[in-house]
């Protein structure tokens, strides 16, 4: 399964961050990566953030190859409609984005192990996984940053188990004992 990525960040840790959890914690293919802009259109003036749900439509119609998973990593706040923000929006077997501007604090090591967890948390989504209340599990539902920070970047062994059942091989340094 192949992944197509795309940043608004130059980041180049971030980057390496993201990578990683596709390929080397998901054992996902990237099959392309690229820097994009979004439209203004897509950002709400009045509120400073991204309309988290178009702004993973958009990315959808950049998509290079079919059956591709598209992944979004945004420099910025996001938001649905009912929520203060989100971290994250996902719909399963199309795509999902992450948005960073949230995750991040003074410590470049906790910025990306965070970072790290919602990328892995919104792709096990994409791959068919629902929220998981195992606890530590990277599949929890993180309503604050405290709640990222209480969770693992590991799946749960029943998370995990479904993954593989997808097709999904998910690196065992990052399944829960
Ligand atoms: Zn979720
Ligand atoms: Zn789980």
């Amino acid at each position: 399964m192949g992944v197509e990525v795309f940043y608004t960040t130059e980041d180049i840790d971030v980057r390496k961050c993201v990578e990683a959890a596709i390929v080397e914690i998901l054992n996902l293919k990237i099959v392309d990566e690229r820097d994009i802009a979004l439209p203004d259109w897509l950002f709400d003036q009045r509120r400073k953030q991204y309309r988290a749900e178009e702004v993973l439509d958009y990315i959808a119609t950049l998509r290079k190859y079919e059956k591709t998973y598209v992944f979004g990593v945004i420099d910025a706040d996001g938001y649905v409609k009912g929520l203060n923000f989100v971290f994250g929006v996902a719909y399963p077997h199309m795509g999902a984005v992450v948005f960073l501007q949230r995750l991040k604090t003074q410590s470049k090591e906790l910025f990306l192990l965070r970072t790290r967890k919602e990328v892995l948390h919104e792709l096990g989504h994409v791959l068919g996984l629902e929220h998981c209340k195992q606890f530590g599990c990277v599949m929890n539902f993180s309503n604050s940053v405290f709640e990222v920070d209480m969770k693992r970047d590991a799946f749960c062994k029943k998370c995990a188990s479904k993954l593989s059942e997808f097709g999904v091989v998910v690196n065992p340094r990052h399944v829960l004992i």
